[in-house]
């Protein structure tokens, strides 16, 4: 027996999906966070074992998709510049910027180096000191305490050549946004699993609070997002919004203190542009002053040039859970994981790229 079969029990699964008919009386849409909840629901054909009265609808939880053009060109722009070394996780190489991409500055001879994590780009600066090493930081809470511990391993070894562009993003303020913006009609939020493995639950309570709108924290198994949906549709049916974990073996309501201090050491928060969201307060993370000599965007001033949007495609509207990938004209005719058009098809989180991987079984 595998660790993760418990967590894919077929009989387990039955009896949640006959808890979620038996408690669901009304129709409820539901948004799932993280692009890893879209995975999930659709690798497992959950959407079919649902009421028709629950609808599942993707959010911006894609730290790829939701990087900005203007953030992507500046990369590439780093990435041109003379003698530097670019660092990036290996997804964002493809997304296509406004005029090039990771991918094609690479082809043109750019040094563009993939790596899994913040330890291969510092051993890159300690191998080249005499080259500017930057690493390309996207992410939600989740992977940003681990940049901020290269960062203060850099600053404790001496090592002055890494830089970090902080395109970090955080979560709760751009619920709040998408909320604020009233283009959705939400009942309940499938919220994300390992960011909250790091904030805890209790960043969320404004929505319920504020939005009166049902809260569960849910793994990336699939009984994981069953049980979360079947709290969630329990929240809703009795009328008591609340903030709820489904996700217990990895989830904590304060979240993990050392993380959490790590990140507030190096990061402040500063406001951050979202793809078609725009720009948000609170929700994104730059160096301290502390540690500006790391940070890429101090010391590399440059200037990325006009940005403009992929034509015809509307990532956009998808990461705000206005439109689904299916009323994309591109999708599947010209838009395809071999020639994406858009970041929402590059990313394997991505909602396009999850429709095309499993939406003929599913119905997407
Ligand atoms: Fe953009 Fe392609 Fe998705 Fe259409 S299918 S929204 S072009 S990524």
């Amino acid at each position: 027996m595998k660790f993760v079969d418990e967590y894919r029990d077929p009989e387990l699964g039955r009896k949640l999906v006959e808890r979620i008919h038996c408690c669901s009386t009304r129709p409820v849409r539901l948004m799932e966070f993280c692009g890893g909840h879209t995975v999930t629901i659709f690798k497992h054909g959950i959407r079919q074992l649902l009421p028709a009265a629950v609808e599942m609808m993707s959010g911006p939880g894609c730290p790829v998709c939701v990087t900005d053009n203007v953030d992507l060109d500046k990369a590439i722009a780093l990435a041109k510049l003379r003698d530097v070394i670019v660092c990036t996780f290996g997804d964002m190489l493809k997304v296509p910027g406004s005029f090039s991409s990771l991918q094609q500055a690479k082809a043109e001879g750019s040094d563009i180096r993939i790596v899994y994590s913040t330890v291969d780009a510092l051993q890159i600066a300690r191998e080249n000191p005499s080259r500017p090493v930057i690493f390309i930081g996207i992410g939600f809470e989740t992977t940003a305490p681990t940049i901020a511990a290269s960062v203060v391993q850099a600053d404790a070894e001496g090592i002055k050549n890494y830089h970090v562009l902080s395109l970090h993003k955080l979560c709760p303020p751009v619920i709040k946004a998408l909320l604020d913006a009233g283009e959705v009609r939400l009942d309940g939020i499938v919220c994300p699993g390992h960011v909250s493995a790091i904030i805890g639950s209790r960043p969320y309570e404004f929505i319920p609070y504020n939005y009166g709108i049902a809260c569960v924290i849910s793994g990336f198994e699939a009984l994981d997002v069953l049980l979360c949906i079947d709290m969630l549709i329990a929240q809703i049916e009795s009328g008591q919004a609340t903030v709820e974990i489904a996700y217990r073996r990895g989830v904590r309501p304060e979240g993990n203190r050392q993380a959490l201090e790590l990140m507030d050491k190096v990061f402040e928060v500063c406001e951050a542009r979202w793809r078609g969201i725009g720009t948000v307060p609170q929700s994104g993370l730059r160096l301290r002053e502390r540690y500006e000599r790391f940070d890429a965007e101090r010391i590399f001033p440059v200037d990325p040039g006009p940005t403009r949007e992929p034509k015809g495609c509307v990532c956009g509207e998808i990461l705000r859970g206005v439109k689904r990938p299916t009323d994309c004209q591109l999708f599947r005719r010209i838009c395809t994981p071999e020639h994406p058009v858009g970041p929402c098809m590059v990313s394997y989180e991505g909602a396009c790229s999850t429709y095309y991987l499993y939406g003929d079984a599913c119905g997407g």
